[in-house]
């Protein structure tokens, strides 16, 4: 082993392993390919598909399909679709994870939180 591989821990099932190109382990990245691709096939054929549909036609959880969505790959892929709701308020958006309104709100809450950590009033 070199001075720098590093041990971490796959982001999907926790196993420790050797850093390499990705951050999950051989098996997890298998699982997930086959569901990016069932998911991505699915949303091809059903634009504007819910999460739920999604999820039942993937067998899988919610969460993992908002992983994928997070992930920005499905997009990548062209897939751009995938009702989902927002991460604040649940409103149905179609892509990225918080709607226009709750961005929006993010942004001055984003502001005022670097207006009051300014290091001068430490
Ligand atoms: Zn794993
Ligand atoms: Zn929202």
């Amino acid at each position: 082993m070199s001075q720098d591989s590093k041990l971490i821990a796959c982001r999907v099932c926790g196993v420790i392993m050797v850093k390499l190109a990705r951050d999950v382990c051989p098996k997890c990245f298998q699982e997930e390919e086959q569901l990016f691709q069932k998911v991505k096939n699915f949303l091809k054929a059903n634009p504007g598909a819910t999460l739920e549909e999604v999820a039942k036609h993937a067998a899988c959880d919610m969460e993992h399909v908002e992983a994928l969505i997070r992930s920005g790959r499905l997009e990548r892929a062209g897939v751009k679709r995938v009702a989902h709701p927002c991460q604040l308020c649940q409103a149905t958006i179609y892509d990225g994870v918080v709607c226009a309104e709750c961005k929006k709100s993010l942004k001055e809450q984003v502001k005022m939180l670097k207006d009051i950590s300014k290091p001068d009033q430490k």
